[in-house]
């Protein structure tokens, strides 16, 4: 298998921007950026995907799944299958799940896409400047998130991406670990997928509401078990349950890393 060209997705995406004349991403709906290529986009009852492309010639037709609540989750899916269009000539049928969205590492063509979809509607021009924070929180990754109409994942991922800081981000379900995202260029630790969460990690004490808590303190054995006890770093954690889905997004900060 051929390794993910991130950097091709980030220049197709900047290429789409840059001739609609590079305007906020706030300002542009997603539907009408993709039907300027040739792409319509409908929504459809879909029970296992979240999003497909079916191409027919220089024409391309995109369904997603009907009944996705949250905007963010809409264009995301939206810039995902038009990723796909962009950059992926080889095939004439794409079906997407939601767990392809959240491929940062594996199938190099979701990856692409994913990537195209985060510098589509997260640009590098607007987003970095922004992630250039002394303190990294949920709360700069929530106000972020509303600014440029994506989703809290979505944002805290490209926000790991853009920071200096050494971020990950842990997404967990029941008190076990689904799935976790650093930037790549960072060479960070991972958190192990399948692992029960740290005993009073805040992601395992979360209230109904949901709510953002504080930074608590942790030790990288809690997260990272299987590290020597030799590079010790510290670890600040903060997590938030993601509304009306039964997930946990922790947001890692390894401070002295
Ligand atoms: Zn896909």
């Amino acid at each position: 298998m051929r390794d993910p060209n991130r950097v091709r997705a980030q220049a197709a995406a900047f290429r789409l921007l840059n001739e609609i004349g590079m305007p906020h991403p706030k300002l542009i709906e997603i539907e009408d950026l993709a039907m300027h290529r040739n792409v319509l986009v409908v929504e459809e009852a879909m029970k296992s995907s979240e999003g497909r492309l079916i191409k027919k010639g220089s024409n391309g037709l995109v369904r997603i799944k009907s009944g996705i609540r949250q905007e963010g989750r809409k264009r995301f899916t939206i810039s995902h299958e038009l990723g796909h269009w962009e950059m992926h000539k080889e095939s004439t049928q794409f079906i997407c799940s939601r767990r392809d969205m959240l491929d940062y590492a594996h199938s190099p063509m979701e990856v692409e896409a994913n990537t195209f979809a985060a510098e589509l509607l997260m640009p590098s021009t607007y987003f970095r400047p922004r992630c250039k924070v002394y303190e990294p929180s949920l709360a700069v990754i929530s106000d972020l998130a509303n600014e440029f109409r994506t989703t809290l994942t979505a944002t805290a991922i490209r926000f790991a991406t853009e920071t200096r800081h050494p971020l990950v981000v842990v997404f967990s379900e029941e008190g076990v670990v689904r799935w976790s995202y650093s930037d790549p260029k960072k060479d960070l630790p991972y958190v192990r997928t399948g692992m029960a969460i740290p005993r009073y990690s805040s992601a395992g004490l979360i209230n109904e509401e949901g709510e953002v808590n504080q930074m608590e303190e942790f030790d990288q054995a809690d997260w990272f078990p299987q590290l020597s006890n030799s590079d010790r770093f510290g670890i600040l954690e903060q997590s938030k349950g993601m509304g009306a889905y039964p997930f946990i997004l922790s947001l890692l900060w390894l401070t002295g890393y």
